[in-house]
């Protein structure tokens, strides 16, 4: 029987139709899993907005509040293997890599509970006979749609805040990983989370997304996926003047200068293009390095590469597992293949490993291209995937100018022993986050978000908490 998801208040099979989940790793079917229908998609919008207005949820004081995340919290910190393998299964991520990821998602629940119970109302300065108090008020319900590249992270950086601030949240997880948002509900719910609180509605985006969205009880969008998507989904918050909040794409830009540590910076490029696959929205996808020194920084690069263990996603020694999905794996393998018909050389990759191990998972080999400029598509375009480009520079100009050259601006790293010269770069380039000397350094307490095509919107930090929240100034006269 297929796997059930809570929604109106219960968990129910849904009357959709069945999803099934693939092992990247293997290539075989491990679950099935119910969507819900169109009335099922309503009745759950409709319990969460009576569970948004309900007393015994909008009057908990923000200490109560922080005491359901602090239970969630524990209850993730107690379920971090099962969690850990939940998305493993589903995405293909090293069991290391997703325990990491799970113990993350406590920490964003236990840092949510602090800043809940610690941010003000405001008293603005009067400019007459009376007193104002600004208060920040929940919008109802929140729809949180995230992809599968890192659902235990980015679930709880949607819920744990929306939740915070007093929402209640529809969650609809990719259609590639439903299983971590299940296995968070059934946490929530052993944490005493009333029902109607969090919802989790597997399915298509075309079809469970795109119902929830019209939804009239949906008062708010929090968005994690593509930029095309995105921007459909904020034309549709659009027409119902709902805010959304949008984190998209990258194509981020990182950089060597001249006076770096070459070895310390490739070995970050390297981690900053590969951990994960690449697939990561902030992978450092195009390195920027001076002319003169290309080659030796290609070649160091390559050995490194080439030092990367393959395997399956719970071998202890595995550094880097499958793709996401053997479809993914081919959009990966087309981009190469167009890299070659662009005229790129491929310094090392560019295939699927060999090997009995890999023949039924999503494999690809870390790929390194060169002999392209910044305009080929391939650096232009998102791949997602394990793939980098390098791309020579002249002068600090031609770099800045090549690296905005971009619709995208969500990170960028610099390495450098010249500070000065980082801080004027880090200004220069459009991008939400800038590494100097590290990369894929983050951190619950800073904000995160896109400048251009990345998105709108910064999740993370207070404003993280404020994203969710919406401002309301009540006047008292004093005369
Ligand atoms: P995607 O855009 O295909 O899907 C994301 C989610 O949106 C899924 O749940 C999907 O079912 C849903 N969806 C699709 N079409 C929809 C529609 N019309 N209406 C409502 N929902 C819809 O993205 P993906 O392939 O799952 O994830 C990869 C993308 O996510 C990459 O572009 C990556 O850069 C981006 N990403 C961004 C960040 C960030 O913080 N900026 C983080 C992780 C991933």
């Amino acid at each position: 029987m297929a796997m059930k998801f809570p929604a109106s208040g219960r968990w129910i099979t849904g009357a959709g139709p069945v999803l099934q989940s693939t092992n990247p790793a293997t290539g075989l079917v491990h679950a099935e899993i119910g969507t819900p229908s169109s009335e099922e998609i309503a009745q759950a919008c409709a319990f969460a907005a009576e569970s948004a207005a309900a007393k015994s949820w909008r009057d908990l004081k923000p200490h109560q509040r922080a005491d359901y995340l602090h239970r969630i919290a524990n209850g993730i910190s107690h379920g971090l293997d099962d969690l850990a393998q939940a998305q493993m299964i589903e995405n293909g991520k090293t069991l290391k890599e997703c325990r990491q990821q799970a113990a993350s998602a406590a920490a964003t629940f236990r840092y949510y509970a602090a800043v809940c119970e610690t941010m003000e109302s405001a008293v603005p300065p009067s400019r007459g006979d009376y007193l104002v108090v600004t208060t920040f008020e929940p919008y109802g319900v929140v729809a949180a749609i995230t992809p599968w590249n890192s659902p235990l992270t980015m679930e709880a950086q949607k819920v744990a805040p929306a939740l915070a601030a007093g929402n209640t949240v529809v969650l609809k997880p990719s259609e590639v990983t439903t299983l971590p948002s299940l296995s968070l509900a059934r946490i929530c719910e052993e944490a005493g989370l009333p029902s109607g609180i969090l919802s989790v509605l597997p399915g298509y985006g075309r079809d469970v997304g795109t119902s929830l969205l019209a939804q009239r009880e949906v008062r708010m969008v929090s968005f994690t996926g593509g930029t095309e998507t995105g921007r459909a989904i904020a034309q549709t918050a659009a027409k119902r003047l709902i805010p959304a909040a949008l984190e998209l794409g990258g194509k981020s830009p990182h950089i060597i200068l001249e006076d770096a540590d070459i070895d310390a910076a490739c070995a970050g490029v390297v981690d900053g293009i590969f951990e994960g696959m690449g697939q990561s929205c902030v992978a450092g996808s195009r390195l920027f390095v001076p002319r003169a020194r290309h080659d030796e920084i290609v070649d160091i690069l390559v050995r490194k590469a080439e030092s990367i263990r393959l395997g399956q996603p719970t071998g202890p020694d595995t550094e880097l597992g499958p793709l996401s999905s053997h479809h993914h794996r081919d959009k990966v393998a087309d981009y190469v293949d167009l890299a070659r018909k662009e005229g790129a050389s491929i310094a090392t990759g560019g295939s699927r490993p060999s090997g009995s191990e890999f023949d039924n998972g999503a494999f690809y080999q870390p790929t390194i291209i060169t002999g392209l400029t910044n305009a080929a598509r391939v650096c232009q375009e998102e791949i997602f995937g394990p793939v980098l480009c390098v791309l020579p520079f002249d002068n600090e100009q031609d770099l800045v100018e090549q690296a905005n050259d971009t619709a995208f601006g969500l990170a960028c790293g610099i390495w450098t022993s010249d500070y000065r010269r980082a801080w004027r770069i880090s200004r220069a380039i459009d991008a939400g986050t800038v590494w100097v000397n590290t990369y894929k350094q983050l951190s619950i307490s800073a904000p995160f978000g896109g400048f251009k095509d990345s998105g709108i919107g910064r999740e993370k930090g207070l404003s993280g908490m404020r994203l969710y929240q919406q401002a309301k100034s009540t006047y008292f006269s004093m005369k």
